[in-house]
């Protein structure tokens, strides 16, 4: 068996100002359907990767991010172009690293939906992957 090399995965915002690098560890994808995530993508849903922190690096521009938030938990946006790269989450222990902003493929898919219950009305799931309401594990704090 030969030793498979975790490989990194780059990301950047629309403008190009803020780059990081990921590595290919996902530990599990989602597309969360919160009204939160709605509207800090403009979109009908977010769909993010969960990483440990330490395994995300900033490469470029860390000085020119807009934090919304604290230490233990905020949305972290591009200041110029208002991209929304990753979210701190789990008081502090993970990133959600918001999918739409990675540059290369990464080798986890999306498994689920959740917060279903908060869906907008004017979209319709099409494909067959399990929704949940809320969470998938009750009590767990992923968003
Ligand atoms: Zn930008
Ligand atoms: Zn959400």
């Amino acid at each position: 068996m030969e030793e498979r090399v975790p490989s990194k995965l780059t990301g950047k915002c629309f403008c190009g100002a803020v780059h990081y690098e990921v590595a290919d560890e996902f530990l599990y994808a989602a597309n969360c359907h919160c009204s939160d995530c709605r509207r800090t993508t403009g979109s009908a849903f977010k769909p993010f990767a969960g990483i440990e922190r330490e395994k995300f690096l900033l490469t470029e521009g860390e000085d020119k991010l807009l934090i919304f938030g604290d230490q233990s938990g905020h949305n972290a946006h591009c200041c110029q172009c208002g991209s929304l790269l990753y979210s701190l989450v789990r008081d502090g222990a993970y990133v959600h690293v918001a999918m739409g902003t990675l540059v290369d493929d990464p080798s986890i898919r999306p498994t689920e939906h959740i917060f279903v219950g908060s869906k907008a009305g004017w979209f319709t799931i099409t494909d067959d992957l399990p929704q949940y309401q809320e969470h998938v594990i009750a009590g767990s704090d992923q968003q």
